[in-house]
């Protein structure tokens, strides 16, 4: 029967048994502690309307994880008017992946033309 592998915790660094989770004990169990805190905080009524800095100065969970357990969707972004975290690229309000809709089309029309460039040169230098 083979065991669990040695791997370095993804948010300590430390050696732990890989086994289901990417992070030791310890910081699974951290993880674990400030998602309950954030869903504590927005299971009552009037921080329904709060925003991800207001949650996180209240529950002092960081607003990066925070933004993660929207991201991952531990945490339902929909139910709560105000929360959300910032595009990655211009800084807007955004409830799911990492940039808002303007800057995810944009930037997938900039591949496009990368890709569209890239199969005329091919064409060209083909002739
Ligand atoms: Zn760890
Ligand atoms: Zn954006």
């Amino acid at each position: 029967m083979q065991s669990g592998q040695l791997d370095n915790c993804i948010i300590c660094g430390r050696l732990f048994l890989k086994d289901h989770t990417d992070s030791c004990l310890d910081c699974y169990r951290e993880i674990e502690h400030n998602l309950n805190l954030v869903a504590d905080f927005l299971e009552i009524d009037q921080n329904r309307y709060a925003t991800i800095e207001e949650v996180s100065e209240f529950t002092n969970v960081s607003v990066k994880q925070i933004a993660e357990f929207l991201r991952d969707g531990l945490i339902f972004s929909e139910d709560y008017p105000n929360l959300g975290y910032r595009c990655a690229h211009c800084g807007k309000l955004i409830k799911r992946q990492l940039l808002c809709n303007e800057c995810f089309t944009r930037f997938s029309t900039d591949v496009n033309r990368t890709l569209m460039q890239e199969k005329l040169l091919d064409e060209i230098r083909s002739k």
